[in-house]
């Protein structure tokens, strides 16, 4: 059996050691969130994710949602863990005091859904959307809109839903059919078919609020001509209270690898009644807005997944007794060793433990970044946090779910067979981490935001939101003889990065395509480096702590960054190669050679 606990030390450790994040209560707005505070806030987040979220994770995997008659029921106790969880406030915690939430910094909000991630991600997307629609409709929406509908996302009665995807339209939203038509009062119809919408019908709240791309008629084409729109299920009374049914059906619900307990529906529209948000044609825009923080959401999915696997694969390896050490027997009195003895298992086990606790550091940097950005009393100093956020969204998105994904995988090896078998939960693991590489953008559009856009705008400023700081801190650290190998090989892997982003640049001005073929060994390069800097940070303070250290926690961080420095990192090696040789290997093969047949 799979077992769960909240990494309360490591989560306290970057948040306040790392990041000093008692420092974000002189922000405005987060004066009431104490080191006392925040303590309070994980352990009570760490207690639920422990108790009432993850004893539901394999049961609702077992049982998925089921569909009768027009009707998603989530499994067997989802419901009450849900009534618990809005009881408890959670659904409110980063959310503004104005529409009551608690305003909590993104910082601290980000621990908690990496805790949920970890114990139930299919319960999390449920909330997860909400935030979502939450944030679009604080950017975009009218102060009306947001009275009435922020109001009930904070307390948890109504969710929400993205609905963007159709069946001729996934990664190309240029390529949406659903229609909006104006009405005589400000309202419109809005006639269409999604696919695949999270969350997009199920018990749990009383109304479902579907935040939907769709085209006016006067809408020039692609991407140019959408519009975003907020179609409830139920209309809202003036009171506020669940009016009458609106015009939004879900047609059926997916039978898919993972995230059962997490409904994925098609939602069908006729002439439902809805209401602009933002300007028209400018739904995008508005879009972007919510899938920033969306995508560093789904990130911490892939980091929860990672947590979790890790927490199943060490317990394991301690218990399970399977042959010899290559030195001879470690534990004589035993039929056989623990198989945390084998090097490859350790190097199993270290790789998940240094790639989770390192983008969990990287993860925490970026949501104090957001918050400074948010909360800056002065323009420069908001671009200077945002350049940041903005720079390293897809790295977050694609590298925190492409290890998610393989650190899961690992987990399972460590099982053996038994982690192919139900019973161990590893498996669900794998399973319920690969779509998160997928939704909100594939790892592969992440990979061209990161070269197309984020590299290049306003001529590398992005960049160097995130060059400037490794620079200084190798700089810093040069000659201090306990940080040398760390700094060498930060360095080294540094120095190829920039090569990497000099080559890409040159070579993607005269070829788009020589760009796009670069595009995931660059991103996936930089993600080395960016978790190999926050090696570098932890270790640093990991040495200045040694003296203090009853658990040894910070032998433990000295000796993962030293993995991590050594064995990972020069990955970045063999990746500067690839990108270095060029794309005509991927470009220039003729189309009829992929066929079997030619081979
Ligand atoms: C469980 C689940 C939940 C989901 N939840 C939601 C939701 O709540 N709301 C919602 O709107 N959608 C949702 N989606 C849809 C999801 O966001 C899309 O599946 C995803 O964006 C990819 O679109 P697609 O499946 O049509 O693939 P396609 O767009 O057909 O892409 C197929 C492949 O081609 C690649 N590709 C496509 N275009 C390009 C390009 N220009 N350059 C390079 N590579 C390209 C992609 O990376 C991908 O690997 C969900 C999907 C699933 C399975």
């Amino acid at each position: 059996m799979a077992t769960y606990k909240a990494p309360l030390r490591d989560m306290r450790f970057v948040y306040q050691e790392l990041f000093n994040g008692d420092d974000l209560k002189r922000l405005p707005g987060y004066e009431d969130f104490s080191a006392d505070v925040v303590e309070a806030v994980l352990k009570e987040a760490g207690k639920l994710a422990e108790e009432v979220l993850f004893p539901l994770n394999s049961s609702g995997d077992i049982e998925g949602c089921t569909f009768e008659n027009g009707v998603v029921r989530t499994p067997t106790g989802f419901k009450e863990a849900y009534n618990q969880f809005i009881e408890g406030g959670w659904t409110g915690l980063g959310a503004d005091p104005a529409y009551g939430g608690q305003g909590a910094p993104k910082a601290l909000n980000i621990l908690v859904e990496e805790m949920i991630c970890s114990s139930n991600m299919s319960f999390g997307m449920y909330p997860g959307l909400t935030h979502g629609a939450y944030d679009a409709l604080t950017l975009y929406g009218t102060e009306e809109q947001k009275q009435l509908y922020l109001t009930k996302f904070v307390k948890g009665t109504w969710s929400g839903t993205m609905c963007l995807t159709e069946p001729q339209c996934g990664t190309d939203l240029g390529l949406i059919r659903t229609k909006a038509v104006p009405q005589s009062d400000d309202s419109m119809k809005i006639t269409g078919t999604k696919i695949f919408i999270s969350a997009g019908e199920h018990d749990l709240t009383e109304n479902i609020v579907h935040l939907v791309l769709a085209k006016l008629p006067d809408a020039p084409p692609g991407v140019k001509g959408i519009s975003l729109f907020l179609v409830p299920k139920f209309l809202p009374k003036p009171d506020g209270s669940v009016g009458p049914r609106n015009g939004v059906a879900c047609g059926s619900i997916e039978n898919k690898m993972g995230i059962k307990a997490s409904s994925t529906c098609v939602i069908n529209f006729d002439d439902a009644q809805g209401w602009l948000v933002g300007e028209k044609h400018k739904g995008m825009r508005a879009m972007f807005a919510m899938m920033n923080t969306a995508r560093l959401g789904v990130g911490v999915q892939g980091l929860g997944l990672s947590e979790a696997a890790y927490q199943g694969a060490i317990q394991y390896a301690r218990g399970r007794l399977q042959g010899r050490g290559l030195k001879g027997a470690v534990k004589p009195d035993k039929p056989a060793d623990p198989l945390l003895v084998h090097p490859d298992v350790r190097k199993n086990l270290l790789t998940i433990k240094a790639l989770t606790e390192g983008t969990r550091a990287l993860v925490m940097w970026v949501a104090m970044a957001q918050d400074k950005s948010e909360k800056a009393e002065n323009e420069a100093d908001r671009l200077r946090h945002d350049d940041l956020v903005q720079l390293m969204t897809p790295v977050v998105k694609a590298f925190g779910t492409d290890s998610g994904f393989d650190n899961a995988n690992l987990g399972l090896q460590v099982y053996g067979g038994h982690g192919y078998i139900r019973e161990h939960g590893m498996e669900q693991y794998v399973r319920d981490a690969r779509i998160t590489q997928i939704y909100e953008g594939t790892n592969g559009i992440q990979a061209l935001d990161f070269v197309g856009r984020k590299m290049s705008a306003h001529y590398g400023r992005y960049m160097r939101s995130f060059f400037h700081p490794v620079q200084q801190f190798i700089e810093d650290n040069a000659s201090d003889p306990e940080m040398e190998d760390t700094v060498i090989a930060l360095a080294k892997a540094f120095g190829r990065l920039q090569q990497a982003v000099g080559s890409v640049a040159q070579k993607g001005m005269s070829d788009p395509d020589e760009a796009g073929a670069a595009a995931t060994d660059l991103l996936k390069l930089t993600s080395y480096v960016a978790v190999g800097f926050m090696w570098a940070r932890m270790t640093k303070i990991a040495l200045s702590k040694q003296g203090d250290d009853p658990t040894g926690f910070y032998k433990g961080k000295l000796a993962t960054g030293r993995f991590y420095m050594t064995k990972l990192l020069p990955q970045t090696g063999a990746l500067l190669s690839s990108i270095l040789a060029g794309g005509s290997s991927i470009i220039d093969i003729d189309n009829n050679l992929f066929n079997i047949e030619a081979a």
